[in-house]
């Protein structure tokens, strides 16, 4: 769920585990500004201003993957959102004969709300900074911290109820790959438990 620390944990996994983090808007920007063919189509999408279909952003998926050194674990960052992504994303892991397990960082709605509310993002860098950081400015570059536009009451109701609606269906068909965490605890308490959960599966 938004404001469970997803990006935060998603960072600090990859750098204990040497994952390849994938992130779709990330990955938008990045094709957009590329010479090549699916690049160019990404290109055209987002300049009409239309959104990235599900077909698209398997395309994305795919093309990341055949560019991705053998050995190489990847994390999905945000994605799926939906039922048919989810769907469309584990067809093309098992095509690829990849193994694959979802991270659910398990908060609640009252958390959610609470920490999206109250966190900061830093003007330069984009880095998000939770309630409880204490600096006025980002620990990275040295930023100034400000709240995000997309975090006031109405736009995060949209978003915790299109998470309730279209993402929970997604999450329940993982089943027994589903591996859950308390989000409820500290970043420090929240990745150790991550950490304690993924060494037995990734060794
Ligand atoms: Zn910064």
């Amino acid at each position: 769920m938004q404001g469970a620390g997803k990006g935060t944990l998603g960072k600090q996994l990859s750098e204990k585990y040497g994952f390849q983090v994938f992130e779709t808007g990330g990955e938008l920007r990045k094709l957009s500004s590329e010479d090549s063919e699916l690049g160019k189509k990404v290109k055209s999408i987002i300049t009409a201003g239309h959104l990235v279909s599900n077909e698209v952003v398997m395309e994305i998926v795919e093309n990341f993957l055949d560019h991705l050194a053998p050995g190489i674990n990847i994390l999905f960052d945000g994605i799926p959102r939906k039922i048919e992504q989810a769907n469309s994303l584990n067809a093309l892991l098992e095509k690829t004969g990849r193994e694959y397990k979802a991270v659910l960082i398990d908060i609640k709605k009252e958390t959610a709300l609470k920490r999206l509310t109250t966190r900061r993002i830093c003007a330069k860098c984009k880095t998000v900074y939770p309630a409880d950081y204490q600096n006025a400015t980002c620990s990275a570059c040295g930023g100034e911290l400000t709240t995000r536009a997309d975090d006031n009451a109405e736009a995060i109701k949209t978003r915790l109820s299109a998470f309730e609606n279209e993402t929970v269906p997604a999450i329940n068909l993982y089943n027994d790959k589903l591996i859950k965490i308390n989000g409820e605890l500290t970043i420090d308490e929240v990745f150790e438990l991550a950490v304690k959960t993924l060494d037995p599966i990734l060794k």
